[in-house]
């Protein structure tokens, strides 16, 4: 029997997970504090873990946004989190608090791993997941283990699908993100539709944040810029992961988050057709993730059982 706490560190939410022999058991969240700081975060942290330990327990993974510096214990700078501006220790003090070791993983990293032992990566050698959300983040499994490098590795949203193309939300030009980020979409139906080409997309938005679900109603109505903005964003995945997919040889692809829940058969086949257009023959399963929103904090989980093992 193994249990472990696994915690996953939102803009908007706090979600935990006590995790039995690989089963969630119990779920416990808060919302995020938007004042305070980095104090109330980790504070916010600690009660969330408080709720979820139980005796048996032996490891507490944190999923944190933005880069992690492998074996640091530290998080940030992260953007979505208010105050968060530059790398802070969270695994000493919360370990003092709790009293179990407590290990820092990057998010997306550990939703791939969540992916890969429990869910729709179960099987695979190497395999890539891919999140299509607010941004675009990834994760990568290669040999069966997660591969973190000195922390930038899985990163496919910031690899260039374009050049000289859209600037993205980091700085760069052309970034995959920039293509088929929920948030980069929006942007770009908004600067057409200020720009005289209207678009349902901005209709039905009004001025409230664009959502994935509407993406769908404006594809099913025939609105012609969501089917270009779209187009782009499943071209551009698919371009991004065929390269990908001739320099690692991945088995499988694992596709999730908000847009891909939304839009998932529409990506899954035209990524398909993407990445089957590329040199050689392809043989690259590509599927939807399965654990929804527990599996960054399942990830963080597992990984932090692997690291109390010594694995
Ligand atoms: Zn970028």
């Amino acid at each position: 029997m193994a249990t472990g706490i696994g915690i996953d560190v939102g803009g908007t939410k706090i979600l935990g997970v006590r995790l039995i022999d690989g089963e969630v058991d119990h779920v416990s969240k808060c919302n995020t504090p938007s004042t305070g700081g980095p104090g109330a975060v980790i504070e916010a942290i600690v009660e969330t873990a408080q709720q979820l330990l139980v005796p048996e327990a032996t490891a507490i993974g944190i999923g944190a946004p933005g880069p992690v510096v492998p074996g640091s214990g530290q998080m940030g700078p992260a953007t979505n989190l208010t105050g968060w501006d530059r790398p802070i220790d969270i695994a000493g003090p919360l370990g003092s608090e709790l009293g179990l070791p407590v290990v820092v993983e990057n998010d997306t990293n550990a939703a791939a791993a969540a992916e890969h032992r429990t869910g729709a990566g179960q099987g695979s050698t190497d395999m890539l997941a891919l999140w299509l959300g607010t941004g675009v983040g990834g994760g990568l499994v290669l040999d069966g283990q997660l591969r973190r490098g000195k922390g930038l590795a899985g990163e496919i949203g910031h690899v260039v699908v374009q050049p000289g193309g859209r600037r993205c939300g980091c700085g760069g030009v052309g970034h995959l993100e920039a293509y088929a980020g929920r948030a980069a979409i929006e942007r770009e139906a908004r600067r057409r539709h200020d720009s005289g080409e209207k678009t349902l997309l901005v209709e039905l938005a009004g001025t409230r944040r664009m959502k994935s679900s509407l993406f769908v109603e404006a594809l099913e109505r025939g609105d012609e810029i969501a089917g270009e903005l779209l187009g782009e964003a499943v071209g551009a995945v698919g371009a991004a992961v065929a390269d990908i997919e001739l320099v690692l040889d991945l088995d499988r692809v694992v596709l999730g988050g908000g847009v891909a829940n939304r839009l998932g058969p529409y990506f899954v086949d035209g990524i398909r057709r993407t990445a089957g257009r590329g040199f050689g023959h392809i043989d690259l399963e590509v599927v939807l993730a399965e654990l929804g929103d527990h599996a960054g904090a399942v990830g963080a989980a597992v990984l932090a059982l692997d690291t109390a093992r010594g694995a």
